[in-house]
């Protein structure tokens, strides 16, 4: 039996959503359990869910990797470093990715430790009556009851039926950031988030890479001109990236796949020594629901939670991916926040319209806010302004001048609605242009601040200056 079995609160899944809550509700002197069921390889415990284990964290670390790597072979010579006969070490790199994860997963358990959040190893299932259902590893199963409860269940890869999971051939996101060789052809099933990191790594790393998507176009929901740029500089880093085409078949064919996709009513095959299917996720309650508990889920599986995450149960929270909005660590983790807060008597709202979400390519590709095509839809006025990073001078200096920034304001009010950007340290960029959306900026605010130089953030203070037509660094499209 766990020690106790009363909680102010009881959080289920301790991946960003859940452990952020747990840890935020301790702060807030509530008496709080963490549930995960989460095993790492060596059947040990692990907290971080998805994000630290096998999502976020590892996946940069990777794409760390293999950056210097394609660094050293592709973009050394011009520096006069001589360094072409660099070599890559699979099972060292592996190793360093582990390490980084096993440092940030027990970095939790120190947090959970030192903010008193109890850690209970093993499954939990939400009953009915503020009851939770704790089966730990290898144990009997003990009910424990709550005040509140948080559902953090997230999300695992969706499969297709056309081409399933096959050992080592054929694997999802998982398998990929864990093969102990560089493929030599890679097939890539989904151009989208994850698709393009997982292909960027091993093309990196020496692999013919094809990317395999469905839909006609790229990156749909990005900004069409960022998306375009986009395609021109991962294509022309090698990435075989082919639109419209859907995977209907496959076939082991000894230690190769044969993958058979659709293309302007064209059958066509495809053999690859490795498949990775990235065609996206799907929320996780497989067991975690008890036929009474009374928490409804909608026809995709997500629970179904108001503005607030909050479901049709009294007192029972849902957050992160197993929720509608964007599948991403830090949407998880502020409606985590945003919970524990209301449930201490706060009124903190999440502003989903100014979320960042960011593909670690190279350059990074990164968005937040709205993008022209909604605005258009809307019916809302608007202006752009971009600036190109050919003309930044931190970029050439770093030899990493491909993109542009690109800023939309409201075209009366001037107030800054959305930012897109492929280019040099987009990730963090785009963080500038989130703040002034949340803080109400201005375009000229943006253009009367002084940005340090040299910087690749000189390129949003440009972008906003574009907006105006009074960028320095670019011919403006209209001069007064
Ligand atoms: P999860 O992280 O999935 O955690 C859910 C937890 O619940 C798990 O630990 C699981 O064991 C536990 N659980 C489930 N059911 C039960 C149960 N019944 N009892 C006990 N425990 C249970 N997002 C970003 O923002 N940035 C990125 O760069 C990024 N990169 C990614 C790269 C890859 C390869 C992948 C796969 C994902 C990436 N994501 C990224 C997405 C990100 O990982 C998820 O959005 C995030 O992990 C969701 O957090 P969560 O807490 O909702 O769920
Ligand atoms: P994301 O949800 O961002 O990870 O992207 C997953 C991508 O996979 C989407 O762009 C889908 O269009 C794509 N996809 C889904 N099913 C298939 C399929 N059968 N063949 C090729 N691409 C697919």
């Amino acid at each position: 039996m766990s020690q106790k079995s009363h909680f102010d609160l009881i959080v289920i899944g301790a991946g960003p959503a859940g452990y952020v809550a747990a840890i935020r509700a301790a702060l807030c002197g509530l008496n709080v359990a963490c549930i995960d069921k989460w095993l790492d390889s060596d059947n040990n415990p692990v907290l971080g869910g998805t994000c630290l284990n096998v999502g976020c964290i590892p996946s940069k670390a990777l794409l760390d990797t293999s950056q210097r790597f394609y660094d050293l072979q592709h973009h050394s010579d011009a520096h006069g470093i001589k360094a072409q006969s660099a070599q890559i070490d699979v099972h060292t790199m592996m190793e360093r990715k582990n390490k980084i994860i096993q440092q940030l997963t027990s970095g939790i358990s120190g947090l959970f430790k030192g903010n008193k959040v109890s850690p209970l190893f093993g499954t939990g299932q939400l009953l009915a009556d503020k009851k939770v259902a704790f089966t730990p590893h290898n144990g009997k199963t003990e009910t424990l009851t709550a005040e509140h409860i948080i559902l953090a269940t997230g999300s695992v890869p969706t499969q297709i039926p056309p081409l399933p999971i096959h050992d080592d051939l054929v694997v999802d996101s998982t398998g990929a950031l864990a093969f102990d060789t560089v493929p030599k052809r890679m097939g890539v099933i989904g151009a989208g988030v994850i698709g393009l990191e997982l292909g960027s790594v091993w093309k990196r790393l020496g692999a013919e890479v094809v990317v395999i998507e469905a839909l006609p176009d790229f990156l749909p929901a990005m900004d069409k001109q960022i998306a375009k740029e986009s395609l021109k500089i991962l294509s022309g880093q090698g990435l075989d990236i082919r639109l419209g085409c859907k995977v209907t078949s496959s076939k082991i064919d000894g230690d190769t796949v044969v993958v058979v996709y659709e293309n302007d009513g064209k059958e066509v095959s495809e053999t690859f020594d490795r498949v990775v299917v990235a065609v996206g996720r799907r929320p996780y309650t497989h067991g975690v629901l008890a036929d009474d508990c009374g928490v409804k889920t909608d026809e995709c599986g997500f629970i179904i939670v108001d503005e607030y995450c909050a479901t049709n149960v009294p007192h029972v929270y849902a957050v992160g991916d197993v929720v509608r909005g964007p599948m991403l660590a830090h949407k998880g983790s502020e409606e985590g926040i945003m919970v524990v807060e209301r449930i201490v008597g706060k009124q903190p709202t999440l502003n989903y319209d100014c979320i960042p979400s960011i593909i670690y390519t190279h350059p990074e590709i990164a968005a937040v806010g709205k993008t022209e095509h909604e605005l258009k839809s809307a019916g809302v006025p608007y202006k752009t302004g971009s600036f190109p990073f050919a003309a930044s001078g931190r970029a050439l200096a770093a030899d990493d001048a491909h993109g542009l920034v690109k800023l939309i304001a409201h075209a009366e009010t001037d107030r800054i609605l959305g930012g897109h950007i492929v280019g040099p340290n987009a990730a963090d960029l785009i963080q500038q242009v989130a703040i002034a959306i949340e803080f109400q900026g201005s375009a000229e605010d943006l253009t009367l601040m002084v940005f340090g130089h040299p910087t690749f953030s000189e390129a949003v203070h440009e972008a906003a200056l574009a907006l105006h037509n009074h960028a320095i660094h670019i011919i403006n499209r209209k001069t007064k």
